[in-house]
């Protein structure tokens, strides 16, 4: 693996990790935090002040036995670190001494006696408890009496005791007992307040138009199960079941609470067991493996609230389902190292891991890949996107250094061309002016034979001076091109004029020097748009060069004729030709195929580049045939524009 893919992996696997870090940052952080108030960890202030216990009990009631309560059962200690919540032993079954005698009256069947007696007993005994347990069985010889107003009345009394807050939990449990006798009686009498009795204790609240809490806080938790349990089934078969399904779910949830409240009292007796617990943190309590605990403080009652695997699960639902998806997978740990949510099957390393937040401090949250080889396909997938990158820029690097390559040769050409082009101006000027001067002064000193050759001379002079003015022609044109000031002035012209003009220009020279010169103009033509003398110049420059690359037997032919929407000039010779590669270059500036300072012929290899900027400065064509040895054909196409017949010379 080389360093860069090892390096590109790791700046992959830097750039998810932030970006998850930052979404589980929220969810698995931040979100847990905030649901750390569903726990009620600083209830409000006024549930402290109520009365002694109740505020506790009422606590239990409010946050673990509602069917929606956050809590699944309680644990409350007092400041002596006593259980104070759930009460889990009672004395039911103790037998005071007082009622021995009346119940075995009852038993007898002398039922009038039994009720006398126990009244007696409540009038003369101590215990508040004994009273009431003499009442409660004297309300039951009542019903055997089937004096059933008189019983349901005790019953009442008994069930519905006015300071339910200060009794204790013997009596409490009386108070239950009498509760489920009561609820007997009113079904054996078919009584409207059946239902309502069944109601209130089954949900352990008051209704609105009902008289007295049902609220038993110091009942022992089994009597309070058992109490329940007895009205569930007395409700169903009383056929009221359906009726009272709220009531029943939420008696079911309380019978659970308690369950799970006496269940863990056997495991945490007193605030002993609680102290290697931190306080609000949740923790998981062994060995149920589906409870968890969350010790916090309540002024001076410690307490520990039960919390079920499902809650945790909904705590980190949010952030299960928005982190994870098929590629990223999350696992949320407890603190014994234990699986609350994710999938336990994955055993890989996460590339990510932080502490759940709030009261989840404890709990690990660990974010992997599905896939363990995702980092490596990511850093492959760009390796292989720098290869080719790579690859891209080396091309790009050749390629612009082949262009470069090109412009700097194209530029040592140039420069190599703009030398000769110097020398060859120096040459080209040199050679008239030289030839010129030697005639002068020939003609000045006297030397000549005869007028005869003081004519011939003079002629040479005028033809030097005419070379040397198209010269310096060709090199004015040539530098107003460069410098893009070439004005053109355009005009209708006539073609033929255009052709008489040139040929006008190099008449003399030709029938100087033996040319077989022949023009052929195809009739009628159309007028064109142009620059007169600028097309001039280009059939100059094409005849002289069809001269200048001629051998000695030199044919010249211009012919002008109508195209398609063209007049065609062509300047045809018999010369030394070109190849093709000469002929492309041709018309490049200074381009001479012969460049030695010996050639015979002058010029500066500036011709052809006047002739291809003024044609296409016309919009128009030039095309080359051209055969080394056997002679080229220049011809050039200026659009004529109007091909109407009307406008024909
Ligand atoms: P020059 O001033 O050298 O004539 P031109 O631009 O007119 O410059 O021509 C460029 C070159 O093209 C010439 O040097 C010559 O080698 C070649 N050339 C031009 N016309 C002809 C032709 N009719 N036959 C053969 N070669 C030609």
């Amino acid at each position: 693996m080389t360093q860069a893919v090892r390096n590109e992996r790791l700046a992959v696997r830097q750039k998810l990790i932030d970006v998850y870090n930052e979404k589980a940052q929220q969810l698995f952080v931040e979100l847990p935090d905030s649901y750390s108030s569903r726990f009620y960890l600083n209830p409000p202030e006024e549930w402290s002040k109520t009365q002694n216990g109740f505020s506790l009990y009422a606590m239990f009631e409010l946050f673990a036995a509602v069917p929606n309560g956050h809590y699944e059962g309680m644990l409350i200690y007092d400041s002596s670190g006593a259980l104070v919540y759930p009460i889990v032993d009672s004395n039911i079954n103790q037998w005071p001494e007082e009622l021995i005698e009346p119940f075995q009256q009852e038993l007898k069947g002398n039922l009038r006696k039994a009720i006398e007696q126990y009244e007696k007993a409540a009038e003369q005994t101590q215990s508040e408890t004994t009273r009431y347990k003499a009442r409660l069985w004297e309300a039951r010889c009542l019903d055997k009496l089937d004096r059933k107003k008189e019983a349901v009345a005790l019953a009442y009394k008994l069930s519905y005791p006015a300071n339910p807050e200060g009794m204790d939990s013997e009596m409490a449990v009386v108070v239950i007992h009498s509760r489920v006798f009561l609820a007997g009686l009113y079904e054996k009498a078919d009584d409207e307040n059946f239902y309502y009795h069944l109601r209130r204790i089954l949900r352990n609240g008051r209704y609105n138009n009902e008289p007295d809490d049902p609220y038993l806080p110091s009942a022992p938790a089994e009597t309070i199960i058992w109490q329940l349990n007895k009205m569930i089934d007395i409700a169903q078969e009383a056929g009221l079941a359906e009726k009272l399904d709220r009531e029943i779910e939420y008696a079911k949830k309380r019978i659970n609470a308690h369950f799970n409240s006496i269940e863990a009292a056997e495991i945490y007796p007193d605030t002993e067991g609680l102290n290697k617990l931190p306080s609000r943190a949740v923790r998981r309590i062994e060995p149920r493996s589906d409870l968890y605990g969350l010790k916090f403080y309540l002024e001076d009652k410690t307490i520990l609230g039960l919390i079920s695997s499902e809650e945790i699960l909904e705590v980190f639902a949010e952030g299960m389902k928005e982190v994870q998806d098929d590629t990223v997978g999350v696992q949320v740990y407890d603190n014994l190292g234990q699986i609350v949510a994710g999938d336990v099957n994955f055993v890989g390393k996460p590339f990510l891991t932080m502490e759940a937040g709030g009261i989840f401090g404890d709990f690990e949250v660990a974010v992997y890949f599905r896939d363990n080889s995702v980092f490596e396909n990511a850093a492959s997938r760009q390796a292989a996107i720098y290869i080719w990158t790579g690859v891209l820029v080396a091309v790009l690097i050749l390629a612009s250094g082949a262009i470069a390559t090109q412009a700097i040769g194209r530029q040592i050409r140039l420069n190599r061309l703009k030398n000769n082009f110097i020398a060859t101006v120096t040459h080209e000027l040199k050679t008239p002016l030289s030839s010129m001067r030697v005639l002068v002064d020939t003609l000045l000193e006297g030397n000549y034979e005869s007028e005869k050759t003081a004519t011939e001379y003079l002629r040479l002079i005028s033809r030097e001076n005419e070379r040397l003015s198209r010269l310096i022609d060709n090199f004015l044109t040539f530098s107003r091109m460069e410098r893009n000031k070439q004005a053109f002035e355009i005009t209708a012209v006539s073609p033929i004029e255009v052709a008489n003009s040139a040929v006008g220009a190099l008449q003399a020279k030709f029938e100087n020097n033996g040319v077989d010169f022949n023009m052929e103009i195809a009739k009628p033509l159309p007028m064109i748009e142009a620059d007169k003398d600028a097309l001039v110049t280009v059939l100059v420059n094409l005849l002289d060069n069809a001269f200048k690359y001629t051998n000695e037997d030199k044919r010249i032919e211009l012919k002008v004729f109508r195209g398609n929407g063209f007049v065609c000039f062509a300047v045809k010779d018999n010369g030394i030709g070109m190849t093709r590669r000469q002929v492309k270059m041709a018309f490049d500036r200074f381009y001479q195929v012969d460049s030695s300072l010996s050639r015979r012929t002058e010029g500066a290899g500036l011709g052809l580049s006047i002739v291809k900027f003024i044609v296409e400065a016309h919009k128009g064509e030039i095309v080359v045939h051209s055969e080394p040895g056997k002679g080229s054909e220049f011809m050039v196409k200026i659009p004529s524009g109007n091909s109407n017949p009307e406008e024909r010379i």
